[in-house]
């Protein structure tokens, strides 16, 4: 599979379409989800050109790689939910067909701000 260069998140990436921009920096960009499925529900994703999780491990530098989990923490911390605020949240990644997965440029949502409850439907 080939990366779609017209999925939604590379169009948010090439400031086609806007976004609430949570986080930037060199390595990711952090907005909220357009259709909250919680209180609190961020999408981090890495500024890379990956499809789902199994590319970005097979085909990201150790650099991005780091830059994604140290990425995930910034937004918590922005966010306010992140463990060390006593609060906590769910990281979770669709990851292509049985994953659910809509979107085809790797991201993880963040949920929190509630008691996330079940861990699968
Ligand atoms: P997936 O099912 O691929 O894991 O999640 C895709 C997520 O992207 C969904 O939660 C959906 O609401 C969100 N989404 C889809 N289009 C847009 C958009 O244009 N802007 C934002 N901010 N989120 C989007």
């Amino acid at each position: 599979m080939t990366y779609d260069e017209n999925n939604i998140f590379a169009k948010i990436l090439r400031g086609e379409i806007s976004c609430k921009k949570i986080y930037e920096d060199e390595f990711v960009l952090s907005f909220f989800d357009i259709n909250p499925q919680k209180k609190i529900h961020a999408l981090v994703i890495p500024k890379g050109k990956y499809i789902n999780l199994d590319d970005f491990a097979c085909k990201a530098s150790e650099k991005e790689i780091v830059g994604l989990i140290k990425g995930l923490y910034t937004v918590a911390q922005k966010l306010n939910i992140s463990s060390n605020t006593g609060k906590g949240y769910r990281a979770l990644a669709n990851i292509s067909e049985n994953g659910g997965q809509e979107v085809p440029h790797l991201h993880f949502h963040l949920f929190g701000g509630e008691k996330i409850g079940k861990m699968v439907e």
